[in-house]
């Protein structure tokens, strides 16, 4: 049961950055205002998030890295995504099986924090007492110590700690009133947001630059049956200017597209993006979309990280996402 414990393990968590997607969204999940990351040597050697969220309760301590331990119960509505976008219960359970990890943790009436480490879904030793903040702090060590065939897969520490920044970043964006902050020791500057509460703000603090083109709405097409909220930001924070080559952005975009709250890719979606640019006399090397939309017109199932969608309406999708129309609007608040 262990080896498929791992392998199960190993498709929910196929590199560092992965890992941290999870536990960021743990973090957010227990309504934390502050989100600190550490990694080091690409976080194969150490990966850290600390918060200042809701806690975990003593009593919950032993079981919280058990496969299928979850206390999140949520609406109807949202059992769909999740059962479509998430994991339950899976997170820690993985991550255990691949890493050392011990958990601190303080809930607001607690008097005292308490620590545990694990293996494999189960503590290693029983809980103590620490001091320590409220809130929860994650800490895993050597992750893929038990699996070299993923470690030599991987890419360099740096590749590693890019994608890192690259996650962190996402969900610094989709969550300005949230001060996230990414050390990275001596590999690049820490990474650090304000945690104002607008989108531009966030942007502004990563990028170093002004958000050129905010537009937020709401698009609905009911008859299609395609009900879709878009929120998109259009930044520019390399350079402004008219495009050369041809009317083709001579950089590369970077998108970044939130479905129901989770970071995802989707190439088609990138590429309609693009494309919708590509005719414009301007550089746009951010674009950030935030949809919300019926998960039953997703299909996540075509990566095992659930990270990659596919549209089932894909046409539908794209023609309202073009509605956004990031081009004829000014700069305004999120
Ligand atoms: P899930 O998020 O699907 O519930 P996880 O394995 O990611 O599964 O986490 C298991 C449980 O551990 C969560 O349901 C939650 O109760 C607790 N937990 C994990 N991380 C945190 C955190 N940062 N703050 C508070 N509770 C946490
Ligand atoms: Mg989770």
């Amino acid at each position: 049961e262990l080896v498929i414990n791992q392998i199960a393990a190993g498709e929910v968590v196929q590199r560092p950055a992965n890992a941290v997607k999870e536990l960021i969204e743990n973090s957010l999940d227990a309504q934390a205002t502050q989100i600190t990351i550490s990694a080091r040597a690409g976080g194969l050697k150490l990966l850290q998030v600390q918060d200042n969220g809701k806690g975990i309760a003593r009593a919950d301590m032993d079981i919280v890295c058990e496969r299928h331990t979850t206390s999140k119960l949520r609406e109807l509505e949202d059992l769909q995504t999740i059962a479509s976008f998430g994991f339950r219960g899976e997170a820690l359970a993985s991550v255990s099986h691949v890493a050392h990890v011990s958990l601190t943790s303080r809930t607001a009436d607690a008097p005292c924090a308490y620590t545990c480490e694990y293996a494999d879904g189960k503590p290693k030793a029983p809980t103590r007492l620490c001091a320590g903040n409220a809130g929860t702090t994650v800490t895993v060590e050597d992750l893929f110590f038990n699996q070299p065939t993923r470690t030599t897969a991987l890419k360099s520490a740096t590749d590693e700690l890019n994608k890192i920044a690259d996650v962190v970043t996402r969900y610094a964006v989709h969550n300005p009133a949230v001060s996230f902050t990414l050390r990275r020791f001596g590999a690049g500057n820490d990474l650090r947001t304000p945690g104002y509460g607008t989108v531009p703000a966030a942007i502004t603090a990563l990028f170093g630059s002004t958000v050129a083109k905010v537009r937020h709405g709401s698009i609905g097409d009911e008859e299609r049956e395609v009900v879709l909220r878009a929120a998109g930001v259009l930044a520019r924070p390399l350079f402004l200017g008219p495009v050369a080559n041809g009317g083709r952005s001579s950089k590369k975009s970077m998108f970044m597209l939130f479905i129901n709250e989770r970071s995802v890719e989707c190439r088609q979606l990138k590429q309609a993006i693009d494309l919708l640019f590509s005719t414009q006399d301007v550089v746009c090397p951010l674009v950030y979309l935030d949809l919300k939309i019926d998960p039953r017109r997703v299909d996540v199932n075509c990566h095992p990280t659930k990270n990659h969608v596919q549209f089932l309406d894909q046409t539908a999708v794209f023609e309202r996402v073009q509605e956004v129309n990031f081009l004829d609007v000014e700069v305004e608040g999120l």
